[in-house]
């Protein structure tokens, strides 16, 4: 999902090509929240998009599993 630009982390917003601003990175297992929560990936991390008001969520980073 991320845009390599040589300076970090951007993203494009999807749908008005604006750069989209990052947010905050969360531990999914720290959000009380199910959705977050039963997850298979460990992080989350919100951007937005000041010009069209538009939020992401990007999950990366997958759980490790012991073969449940
Ligand atoms: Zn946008």
């Amino acid at each position: 999902m991320y845009i390599k630009n040589g300076k970090g982390k951007h993203m494009k917003c999807f749908y008005c090509d604006n750069e989209v601003r990052w947010n905050n990175d969360f531990d999914t297992e720290e959000i009380p929240e199910e959705t977050y929560n039963a997850s298979e990936y460990s992080i989350v991390s919100m951007y937005q998009c000041d010009k069209c008001d538009t939020w992401y969520e990007v999950f990366h980073t997958k759980k490790e599993t012991n073969g449940d």
